[in-house]
């Protein structure tokens, strides 16, 4: 049963074991928001398998599409060679695309997770550029693999610059808005500078729309075009990682698309699998540089997955998933904001969508650095609201550069009363721990 399971996991799986930590729960049965666990308990997962269940679980038109390939009698395991399915996938995925790559695009079908279409990224704008170097930001979150890593900050090495990334609450330098936007720009724009003396350039800038597992930051949009701007002017690739901010999530269908700006790469994974492992890379025409076998790897057609993905973007467009997660979004927000008036341990609300982000802040110690700005983060709080949300029968994510953000990533299929319900045990949750 649901103890015994969750002992002998916890003795026999790796130490760096990360969710189960925090959800001692034992999922057996789930259906849209609903979790079920062993031991009979039924949660609302706001967590959904961190951003990548657009339609929550087991929605009837992924399940139906899996089983339409189980019965054809179609093979499983094809390598990356063409089939119906893959086919099926490739012209729905083309059709979502932004105007401006939609028809000069490449795919390249990738390793199952975000982080080795990351890495193909990376690769392919060092073999299109014949350069190495790599522009990422702070609070930047790409994957575990090592060249995700670097440009997550989780390493440092001299091929990765990172630069700041804009952002209001936490402005590094002290001013948010479109003017601290604007200086963070400044600060990339002179970084290159330094390349007219001689220092070559990087191969590639990677960003993320809005920064997820960095808090739920949105990139402004200004901010973005220019970092369009500056890459375009000196011949750089620019990669949007939209893993987590794509289908629907941030309230159109691509993150980019609020912005008008049109990446030359695009990594994608979590949602476009319609919760099975599948990640591509999608760039234009231009810099397909790569020889045969460049970029190779054994799971690089998963037909259920490309299946159950079809399916989902195509529910999430025919449905207009995304401007529903526009709508229902800035209702969620404008809610949850009032908590900050309410309780001094919510710093900041902030989101894009159905991406959204609580940061609990120390309400008794001082700002750090002036007496109007942030309080220091809280990354206990942020504990403790979980498990008290846990306790209730919901479940959230965590995040943040400082482990301070309480996230909700709830499915683009929420219902309004299940909307209603989620935001009253949060906010239950959050009273209990601000008592
Ligand atoms: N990029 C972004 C923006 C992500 O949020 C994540 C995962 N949270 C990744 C890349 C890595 O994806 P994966 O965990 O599938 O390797």
């Amino acid at each position: 049963g649901h103890e015994g399971i969750l002992r002998r996991q916890a003795a026999r799986e790796s130490a760096a074991r990360t969710y189960a930590r925090a959800l001692p729960i034992v999922p057996v049965r789930a259906r849209g928001l609903t979790v079920e666990g062993a031991d009979g308990r039924r949660y609302l997962d706001c967590l959904s398998g961190a951003g990548t269940l657009a339609l929550g679980h087991n929605h009837p038109v992924v399940l139906e599409a899996i089983r339409k390939v189980l019965d054809s009698g179609a093979p499983l395991h094809v390598l990356d060679l063409a089939t119906p399915v893959k086919d099926a996938f490739t012209t729905e995925l083309f059709r979502t695309l932004p105007p401006g790559l939609a028809d000069r695009a490449r795919v390249q079908f990738c390793g199952p997770a975000g982080t080795d279409a990351v890495e193909a990224a990376f690769k392919l704008v060092r073999a299109a550029t014949g350069r190495t170097g790599m522009l990422a930001f702070t609070g930047a979150y790409h994957g575990m693999t090592a060249g995700a890593l670097e440009a997550s900050g989780g390493a440092y090495d001299v091929r990765v610059a990172r630069l700041p990334y804009p952002q209001d609450y936490r402005c590094p330098f002290g001013i948010g808005g479109e003017r601290g936007a604007e200086l963070a720009a400044r600060w990339t724009e002179s970084v290159l500078d330094d390349a007219k003396s001689g220092v070559p350039l990087p191969a590639g800038m990677i960003l993320e729309p809005v920064q997820g597992e960095g808090g739920v930051v949105p990139a402004p949009d200004g901010w973005l075009r220019r970092m369009r701007e500056i890459t375009a002017a000196r011949s750089i690739p620019l990669i949007a990682d939209e893993v987590q901010t794509g289908v629907g999530r941030t309230g159109r269908f691509w993150a980019v698309e609020h912005s008008g700006v049109v990446p030359d790469v695009m990594v994608m994974s979590k949602a476009i699998g319609g919760s099975l492992p599948l990640a591509v890379v999608v760039y234009r025409d231009d810099l397909d540089v790569w020889q045969p076998g460049a970029h190779a790897g054994t799971f690089r057609g998963n037909q259920l997955a490309m299946a159950a993905g079809t399916a989902t973007l195509a529910h999430v467009r025919e449905n207009g998933l995304a401007e529903r997660a526009e709508t229902l979004g800035a209702r969620i927000l404008a809610r949850l904001r009032v908590l900050t008036e309410h309780f001094a341990c919510v710093g900041d609300v902030r989101g894009r969508g159905l991406m959204i982000g609580i940061e609990m802040v120390s309400p008794d110690a001082p700002p750090p650095i002036d007496a109007t700005g942030p309080r220091p983060p809280a990354p206990s709080l942020a504990n403790a609201v979980q498990r008290e949300c846990l306790r209730r029968g919901l479940i959230v994510e965590l995040g943040g550069r400082h482990a301070g953000v309480v996230r909700l990533l709830p499915p683009l299929t929420i219902t309004d009363e299940q909307t209603d319900a989620v935001l009253d045990r949060l906010t239950d949750a959050i009273a209990a721990v601000a008592s």
